[in-house]
């Protein structure tokens, strides 16, 4: 959740609040004022963008507790994304924890499309 002055919560050592704040340039693909999406620097399909709350958090369920419509959000921008694409057949993904492959801890929801999620190494 934002904090009461509207402002979100930020982490000045998270890559993605640096992407999110325009620090780090990103292949942005959508720029909503609660939500920006950006193409995966490493793709693990021919689609794969990473849809991020502006708000960090360092997982979805963390999210969720926070501010739950903020997860339907996401969902629905990386519909937006995927079937303006031409891919209206996707992956959603949210690794959570070290050990489930997250590497950035700032809630991210991985968009996949054009391949199947049983060929991808997430
Ligand atoms: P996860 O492993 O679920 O934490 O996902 C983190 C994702 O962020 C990985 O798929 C990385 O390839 C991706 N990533 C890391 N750095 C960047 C960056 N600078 N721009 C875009 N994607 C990135």
């Amino acid at each position: 959740m934002s904090t009461a002055d509207g402002a979100f919560d930020t982490d000045e050592s998270c890559l993605f609040c640096k992407i999110v704040a325009g620090d780090i340039p990103a292949d942005l693909v959508h720029t909503g004022e609660r939500v920006v999406a950006f193409r995966d620097i490493a793709p693990k399909a021919p689609l794969h963008v990473l849809v991020v709350p502006r708000d960090h958090k360092p997982n979805a369920a963390a999210t969720a507790a926070a501010d739950p419509a903020l997860i339907g959000e996401l969902v629905s921008v990386a519909d937006a994304i995927a079937t303006g694409e031409g891919q209206p057949a996707y992956n959603l993904l949210f690794n959570t924890g070290e050990a489930a492959g997250q590497t950035v801890f700032h809630t991210h929801l991985h968009v996949l499309a054009g391949g199947k999620l049983t060929e991808l190494p997430v």
